[in-house]
């Protein structure tokens, strides 16, 4: 499309009463198209959604599209750049059913047409025909936990994971935030993909649990002062132990060797939840694998990715190529949801990079969660009897992105005495989801509590997870509501059954 065919998003944007400010919840009726295309969507009325203005003022675009900021090419869209924008034909795909509406978790607390996968797709295609990015816009798609519920229950097949992560993108390149919310994202990034730095805040972490001055802090009515923001990293902080546990680069395999694996131990996973790579190397090993845990592995990039920081992530998945493409692996497992997801799509991300979209094709061939690869290569180890009641957590990049839900559960029941127990409403995320509960608390906390209520009602003893994001999440909550229950990453457990160990271990 040449320039002279782009369409002039001001002359769309006139359309609507551009004296109202951003965003319409009164009761302007809308031009007959825009009530067609409510109707259309599936939206009660215009007044549904978000109707926001292209008010043409210089002020407004420079907001909106961020001050200084470089097009990332040479045609534009109204509310997108040619790098990647969200895709009209997968945008096309949605037939405006609604069938994902109930699985939605924004959709199920705000009840907010904008506020759903049908709903945001629709905004995208404002964007990439009429409306330029704008402060409502953006509001409705950070609002979106990236939990893929939609991309489940979708019997269209739309693909809104690519959807909303080349908009995510978009939205981070071009839309100015406000600058305390810049630096606040700014700060968990610069934090926690990295080991080291994660580190060095361990320890006075520490010393803050060990001393007690959360209590003290909560009492004096400290806490309450805090911005929310600040409020729930601090409800977040796990509980940490005395010591993180080293990997070994290279462990032998227990018996002939069957796999030669890779595993990744992670950032917040290797920090903060050491154990849950211990197990996971132990039960490994156990079943046959020679496993390699390079020691100058890094973030895979899976936070960054989900939230658009492009060439940050895509930094991180390159080296993360490299670091495993030495090591001549067979598997490279993961154990966290989040990671393996990622990592799984590093073939999607690399796909334009002429020196990586090769190699990250057949990395991601290669990429397989930790429960996923023991079901594949079959059980050798003897299990021995863990006999308590537990609730199994789907993580949302477990479940709905990586389609792995009967595997942990398989190798969980394949343990005498394990009662695995289903969760009511499993498909719904816990509010975790990256870093959503720390820079949308309010919700995310409405949602942990959700899930929390739900989980107490199973009646299980523990709580099992795969991704340590949803254990923070849902030990936070449970907390808020007054209650504790032990929880567990699935390798814990096996590796608990495994050693012979009394179910109690799982306990401390
Ligand atoms: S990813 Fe989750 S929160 Fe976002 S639209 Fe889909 S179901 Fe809703
Ligand atoms: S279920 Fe799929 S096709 Fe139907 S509204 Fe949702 S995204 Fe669109």
């Amino acid at each position: 499309m040449t320039e002279q065919d782009r369409p002039d998003p001001r002359q769309s944007g006139n359309r609507y009463d551009a004296t109202e400010g951003t965003e319409r919840r009164d009761d302007q009726s809308g031009t007959g198209r825009e009530q067609a295309m409510a109707g259309a969507i599936g939206a009660g009325s215009p007044q549904d959604i978000g109707q926001d203005s292209f008010s043409a003022t210089t002020e407004s675009l420079q907001h909106t599209m961020g001050h200084d900021r470089p097009e990332s090419g040479s045609y534009t869209f109204p509310a997108f750049d040619s790098h990647h924008p969200p895709e009209k034909d997968l945008i096309d795909d949605c037939v405006h059913c609604g069938f994902c509406l109930p699985t939605c978790p924004t959709y199920v607390l705000f009840g907010e047409e904008m506020d759903s996968p049908r709903g945001r797709i629709y905004l995208m295609n404002k964007g990439l025909n009429e409306e330029a990015m704008n402060d409502t816009m953006v509001r409705h798609w950070d609002l979106c936990l990236g939990c893929m519920a939609c991309v489940t229950s979708c019997p269209s097949g739309v693909q809104y994971d690519k959807l909303i992560e080349a908009t995510r993108a978009q939205v981070e390149r071009r839309y100015e935030r406000r600058p305390d919310d810049k630096a606040f994202r700014e700060m968990i990034f610069q934090l926690f993909p990295y080991r080291k730095r994660l580190r060095l805040a361990a320890g006075p972490l520490r010393l803050y649990q060990r001393f007690g001055l959360d209590k003290k802090l909560k009492k004096a009515g400290v806490m309450s002062r805090l911005p929310a923001r600040m409020r729930a990293m601090e409800a977040l902080m796990p509980k940490l132990s005395k010591k993180e546990e080293k990997i070994p680069e290279y462990t032998s395999p227990t018996g002939e060797r069957r796999k030669r694996v890779g595993v990744l131990i992670g950032c917040v996973q290797q920090v903060f939840f050491s154990q849950v790579n211990s197990a996971t190397v132990r039960v490994l090993a156990a079943e046959g694998c020679e496993v390699v845990a390079p020691k100058n592995q890094g973030c895979c990039g899976a936070l960054s990715t989900h939230a658009g920081r492009e060439e940050e992530s895509l930094n991180f998945a390159r080296k993360t190529i490299d670091t495993f493409e030495r090591e001549n692996l067979d598997n490279v497992v993961v154990n966290a949801a989040g990671c393996g997801s990622t990592m799984k799509e590093y073939a999607y991300l690399l796909r334009d990079d002429p020196e990586y979209a090769e190699r990250a094709k057949k990395f991601s061939s290669k990429v397989k969660d930790v429960s996923e690869f023991l079901q594949e290569i079959g059980p050798v180890a003897e299990r021995h009897p863990l006999p308590v009641a537990a609730a199994y957590h789907d993580a949302c990049h477990l479940a709905h992105a990586q389609g792995v839900r009967q595997q942990p559960r398989k190798n969980l029941k394949a343990i005498p005495g394990m009662e695995v127990k289903e969760i009511k409403e499993a498909e719904v995320c816990c509010g975790s989801a990256g870093i959503y509960n720390m820079v949308e608390p309010e919700p995310a906390e409405e949602l942990g509590e959700r899930k929390a209520k739900n989980v107490l009602n199973t009646g299980a003893r523990m709580i099992i997870t795969s991704n340590p994001g949803c254990m923070l999440q849902i030990q936070a909550s449970l907390k808020r509501l007054g209650h504790e229950m032990h929880m567990a990453h699935p390798m814990e457990v096996v590796d608990a059954s495994i050693r012979g160990e009394p179910v109690e271990s799982l306990f401390r």
